[in-house]
């Protein structure tokens, strides 16, 4: 621990409550702690996930490469080692992870796992999220490592809860993608941006069947599925909200109609290749959509309704289909004469 090119304990604290004061976006808050926690622990591979309402996974975000291939092993409260931590709200540090009575195998785990640390974050009602050290080689983490990400946890915990609940109060619980609240946060900032913009209204084609056929919780899960492939379709600056039950709006800025158009298309094409699964029934979902340009000086909710009539054109154009609306109206003219 006490290598010379190596920063004492202490002074890397003080680093991370410095940083911290700096920051205060839920995402960069959480790499803090990444960061921060790799660099006190010696180690590689720090991961931290935040809890939304219920069980729901808010965001992931490591220091290092993931354990697992994709996007990383889902977390579910009680499930795996880290499942374990948030479940119990107590640290937890595995000398022979994979013997610990709740590890998980998963098929997809890219290394072997020695060494587990998980510290719960917390806020005054509980348990919001893990944030966890692994290494490949048993008997990693001792004493030392075990109070550092306690410290770790201690200093991250309130700011990281503040923004947890911003995040939560605009965000959709069952996909993660922003809620009306949070849409209408974009809008305005859209708006006093002045620049160009275009919306893309997509809805789900014949979703009550998919309710009716597979139930309710089928459903959910299609809703999650199409809201990622949407969040696929799109560049940063972009954004996706759940308009209504089954509806989606993207939001687009400095794009006008044609590559709204074209950003449709591809949205419109990547859930029909979804085929998210009921059982063993593969079910072929589509979406029709419908595109506005903003026109200058137009108000958000009147390019939504344009584009609410474009998407009514393509229902009626026989689904899976995108319409564009006409251009919005003339701004009002001023007329200098009167005053
Ligand atoms: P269309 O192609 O004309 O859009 O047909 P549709 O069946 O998709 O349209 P409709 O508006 O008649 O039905 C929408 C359905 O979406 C009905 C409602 O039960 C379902 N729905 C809305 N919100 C949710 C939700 O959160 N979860 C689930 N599972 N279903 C939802
Ligand atoms: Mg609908
Ligand atoms: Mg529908």
């Amino acid at each position: 621990m006490s290598d010379a090119s190596q920063p004492a304990p202490l002074a890397t604290l003080a680093g991370l409550a410095h940083a911290l004061r700096a920051e205060h976006d839920l995402e960069s808050l959480l790499q803090l702690a990444v960061d921060f926690g790799a660099r006190l622990l010696g180690t590689e591979r720090v991961s931290v996930r935040l809890l939304g309402e219920g069980d729901a996974l808010l965001v992931t975000c490591r220091h290092g490469e993931p354990m697992h291939g994709g996007s990383g092993a889902r977390f579910r409260r009680g499930e795996g080692l880290v499942g374990h931590v948030a479940a119990s709200g107590e640290t937890l540090c595995c000398h022979d992870a994979e013997r610990h009575p709740a590890f998980v195998a998963r098929p997809d785990q890219v290394s072997p796992l020695g060494s587990f640390l998980g510290v719960p974050l917390f806020d005054q009602d509980g348990v919001i999220g893990v944030l966890a050290a692994v290494a490949a080689e048993q008997e990693r983490f001792g004493a030392a490592e075990v109070d550092a990400l306690e410290l770790v946890s201690a200093l991250c915990s309130p700011r990281i809860a503040v923004a947890r609940l911003e995040r939560i109060a605009r965000v959709d619980a069952l996909t993660s993608v922003l809620n009306r609240r949070g849409l209408r946060q974009t809008l305005r900032e859209h708006e006093g941006a002045g620049a160009a913009m275009s919306v893309v209204l997509v809805d789900i084609d014949h979703f009550k069947k998919v309710n009716d056929r597979f139930g309710h919780q089928v459903g959910d899960e299609v809703l999650v599925q199409v809201a990622a492939a949407l969040e696929r379709c799109l560049r940063g600056g972009d954004s996706v909200a759940r308009y209504g039950g089954e509806e989606f709006l993207l939001t687009l800025p400095h794009v006008g109609a044609a590559t709204a158009v074209a950003v449709a298309e591809r949205a419109r094409a990547a859930v029909e290749g979804l085929w998210p699964r009921a059982g063993e029934t593969a079910i072929q979902i589509t979406i029709s959509a419908g595109v506005a340009e903003r026109a200058p000086g137009e108000a958000s909710e009147a390019t939504i309704r344009r584009a609410d009539r474009a998407l009514y054109a393509a229902k009626n154009g026989g689904r899976n289909c995108v319409e564009v609306a006409a251009p919005g109206p003339a701004p009002p003219s001023r007329d200098t004469t009167k005053r």
